[in-house]
């Protein structure tokens, strides 16, 4: 690969993404990403509204992109996302599991209830992803790439956020079983394990009911985290939406059952 061929091979021309989680943060960069690389983008999230918003965006940019409401956790309807999406579009060549939840508390106490929730969204819902995107992706001749969203919280040890980090670290195990069973039919599956990074997610601690932000409460939350950066500085959701775009493009086609690691250095493996 010559040089200009090689800042060409992060364009993604012609190819059929599907993000879930596209109404906020990482999948709402990461289908702008892809979009501005080239790709039709089905923006999917369970606030259906946040992801026409999205696609509206795309649209507005002058990509190509439509909004669908989607909840990861109920099989049917990814199974349901992904037929259509090929009847619409002749293919699925991208489908990036962003969409995820929080939820906190120490491991003592943990409530199922709660666990069964995270799990369901997490864990299930980027399982029901893989299997929908991988049976359309290994009948295709160009076959595919899948992105999963871990988290640094699969790395580290994450006290009072140990349901998260279950489901993260399991994330890691399904990108790489599923990356050796299916790599031979000419898909990759890979994930990204963001650091902090400024989303609903992470905002929702100094963000006030109202939108405003309590930037007293922001400092308090943020100074620590940056403290324990080696690169002191808190992620934004373009640079997680950088990996993805490398991950779904030819410019990672000899890598797969790999974490791409966006941390800010917070983690080192
Ligand atoms: P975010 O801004 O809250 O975005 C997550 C999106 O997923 C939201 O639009 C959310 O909708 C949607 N969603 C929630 N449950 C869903 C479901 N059942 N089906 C479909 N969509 C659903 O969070 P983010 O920070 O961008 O997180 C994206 C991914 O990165 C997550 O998997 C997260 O665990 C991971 N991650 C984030 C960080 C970080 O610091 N931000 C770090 C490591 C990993 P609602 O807002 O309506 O719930």
């Amino acid at each position: 690969m010559d040089a200009s061929t090689l800042i060409d091979s992060f364009r993604v021309d012609g190819r059929v993404a599907v993000i879930t989680g596209a109404g906020s943060g990482i999948g709402r960069a990461s289908a702008l990403a892809l979009a501005g690389a080239g790709a039709t983008v089905v923006c999917a999230d369970i606030d259906r509204d946040s992801a026409v918003e999205t696609a509206a965006d795309i649209v507005g940019a002058g990509g190509r992109g439509e909004g669908v409401g989607l909840d990861v956790s109920v099989k049917r309807a990814v199974d349901d996302l992904a037929e259509r999406v090929v009847a619409d579009h002749g293919g699925i060549h991208i489908w990036a599991n962003i969409a995820g939840i929080m939820v906190e508390g120490p491991v003592l106490d943990a409530p199922e209830e709660d666990l069964d929730r995270i799990l369901a969204v997490n864990l299930k819902g980027v399982l029901f992803g893989c299997q929908a995107a991988g049976r359309v992706m290994v009948g295709q001749a160009d076959g595919g790439s899948i992105v999963n969203a871990s988290s640094a919280a699969a790395d580290v040890p994450s006290p009072n956020v140990v349901s998260y980090a279950m489901c993260k670290a399991g994330v890691v195990q399904l990108t790489k079983s599923l990356a050796y069973e299916i790599g031979r039919k000419g898909v990759r599956v890979n994930a990204v394990a963001p650091g902090f990074v400024l989303t609903g997610m992470t905002g929702r601690y100094f963000v006030r009911p109202d939108g405003t932000v309590d930037e007293e409460m922001q400092e308090a939350v943020l100074a620590p985290m940056r403290k324990a950066t080696p690169l002191r500085s808190i992620g934004e959701p373009e640079d997680i939406a950088a990996a993805v775009l490398y991950l779904a493009s030819d410019a990672s086609r000899f890598v797969t059952g790999q974490v791409v690691r966006p941390n800010g250095g917070v983690a080192m493996l």
